[in-house]
C-alpha cells in the first residue's frame, strides 16, 4: 500500500521479503532473503536513497545495520522499544503517559504474585512477537493460571490488568524531517479475538479536548523519539481518560480508511515525511469505515455493487485468521456510512444476527 501510494509521486521501490510469492511481486524489485541476513541486507540497500519498514517484527538490529549504508525511517531505535511490551510501557511511563497496570513475569511463581497484585481479569502477554491477538491470553479466574502458563510460559511475559474500557480508539500522526506534525482524527476500533475487525473515522462523540489530549500524548512520543514517518497509538478510552495500549511505529491497519476517506492517506504522508516533502492534509473527507477481510474473501462484484465501497485486496492466499484485504466504506456523514457498512457486513457474513450471537465481544454501540 505504501508502494501504491508512492508510485504516482515518482518513487520506485525495492522490497526485502523472506517469503515466496509476496503481495508486492508486481510493484517493484523484490530481494528475497531473511531480514537479518547480512548479504540480503547489502543487496537490498545497494543504491537505495532510503529505507522504511511497515512490519513490526523486522529485527531492529537488521535495521540498525542498514543505517550504516542508507538512512532508515522511522528511527530503528523506536522499533527496539515497541518490540518489547515491557520496555514500551516503561518508556511511556518516563514520558508520563498512562498505560494499564502491569508487572513483568519470568517464572511461574511470579505469575501467581502478579495475579494477586493485579487481580482478575488480567491479560497475560508475551513481551515480544505478539500481534493480532497472538501471544496473549485473558485470565478470568485464578483457575485459569495453569492453562495460560502452559500456553505462554517459558518466554518473557507481562501481566496486564484488564482495562474495562468504554471503547478502543487510535490516533495516527505523521512527523516530517523538519519536525512538522499532522494528526488524523481519532479512529474508533473494534477487535474480535484480538484482531482488528472494524474501524470508524472520525470516531463519533469525540469532544475537542479528547482529540487534543490524544494529539498531545502522541506529539510527546514523536518528539521524544525524534521520529520521522507515520506512527499509530492505540488507546483505551476509560472513565478516567485515555490509557495507551500500544504504539506502532508504522502505517497502521486502523488508518487504512485514509486511502479513500482523507485528503492525503497515511501511506502517502508517510512517504512524504521520510522523503523530506511537504506533508498533505490529514482531514477526513466525510465519514468512513474500514472492514478487514479475515480468513476468506467475499465475491468482489457483490461488494463493489454496494454504494460507497472501495475494495483493497492484498493478493495473499486465504488462511484462517489472515488479513487478506479490506473494504473501505465512505459517505457524507456517519448515518450514511452506518447504512452502507451494515450492507457490507451482511455481505461478508458479519451482519447483525452474528453480532447478537455474542461473537463480537469488544465493540461499541455501532454495527
Ligand atoms: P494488543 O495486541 O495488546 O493490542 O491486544 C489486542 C486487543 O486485545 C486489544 O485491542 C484489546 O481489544 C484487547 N486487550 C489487550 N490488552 C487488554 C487489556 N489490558 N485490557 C482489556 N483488553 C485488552
Amino acid at each position: 500500500m505504501l508502494a501504491l501510494a508512492g508510485i504516482p509521486l515518482g518513487f520506485r521501490f525495492r522490497f526485502l521479503e523472506p517469503g515466496p510469492d509476496p503481495p508486492v511481486r508486481d510493484l517493484g524489485e523484490v530481494v528475497r532473503g531473511d531480514y537479518d541476513d547480512p548479504d540480503s541486507l547489502r543487496t537490498f540497500g545497494k543504491g537505495l536513497e532510503l529505507a522504511t519498514y511497515e512490519f513490526e517484527n523486522v529485527p531492529a538490529a537488521a535495521l540498525e545495520r542498514l543505517t550504516d549504508e542508507i538512512p532508515v525511517f522511522p528511527p530503528p531505535s523506536i522499533l527496539a522499544l515497541t518490540q518489547d511490551r515491557l520496555r514500551e510501557k516503561e518508556a511511556l511511563g518516563r514520558l508520563d503517559i498512562a498505560t494499564a497496570d502491569h508487572l513483568p513475569v519470568r517464572e511461574r511463581g511470579e505469575l501467581d504474585q502478579a495475579l494477586n497484585r493485579l487481580g482478575v481479569p488480567a491479560v497475560l502477554k508475551t513481551r515480544r512477537f505478539g500481534y493480532d491477538g497472538k501471544g496473549q491470553r485473558v485470565i478470568r479466574s485464578p483457575g485459569g493460571l495453569d492453562a495460560a502458563w502452559s500456553e505462554l510460559g517459558g518466554r518473557p511475559l507481562v501481566l496486564e490488568a484488564f482495562v474495562p474500557f468504554r471503547r478502543e480508539l487510535s490516533l495516527i500522526a505523521v512527523r516530517d524531517r523538519a519536525g512538522g506534525i499532522v494528526c488524523y482524527p481519532l479512529i474508533e476500533n473494534r477487535h474480535e479475538g484480538g484482531i482488528l475487525l472494524l474501524s470508524r473515522a472520525p470516531a463519533e462523540a469525540v469532544p475537542a479536548d479528547l482529540q487534543d489530549q490524544a494529539e498531545a500524548l502522541v506529539t510527546r512520543i514523536l518528539e521524544d523519539q525524534e521520529y520521522v514517518g507515520a506512527l499509530a497509538v492505540e488507546f483505551f478510552e476509560t472513565d478516567d481518560g485515555l490509557l495507551v495500549n500500544e504504539v506502532a511505529p508504522r502505517v497502521h491497519n486502523s488508518g487504512h480508511w485514509t486511502q479513500d476517506g482523507a485528503v492525503c492517506s497515511q501511506f502517502e504522508n508517510h512517504l512524504r515525511a521520510i522523503a523530506d516533502l511537504p506533508l498533505g492534509k490529514s482531514e477526513a473527507r466525510g465519514s468512513s469505515a474500514m472492514v478487514n477481510l479475515i480468513g476468506k474473501l467475499p465475491d468482489p462484484a457483490r461488494i463493489l455493487a454496494l454504494p460507497g465501497t472501495h475494495l483493497h485486496l492484498y493478493g495473499k492466499a486465504p488462511r484462517p485468521g489472515r488479513k487478506l484485504g479490506h473494504v473501505n466504506v465512505t459517505g457524507a456523514d456517519a448515518g450514511q456510512v452506518d447504512q452502507r457498512l451494515a450492507a457490507v457486513l451482511s455481505e461478508i457474513g458479519l451482519g447483525e444476527e452474528r453480532e447478537e450471537g455474542g461473537q463480537a465481544t469488544q465493540r461499541s454501540q455501532r454495527p
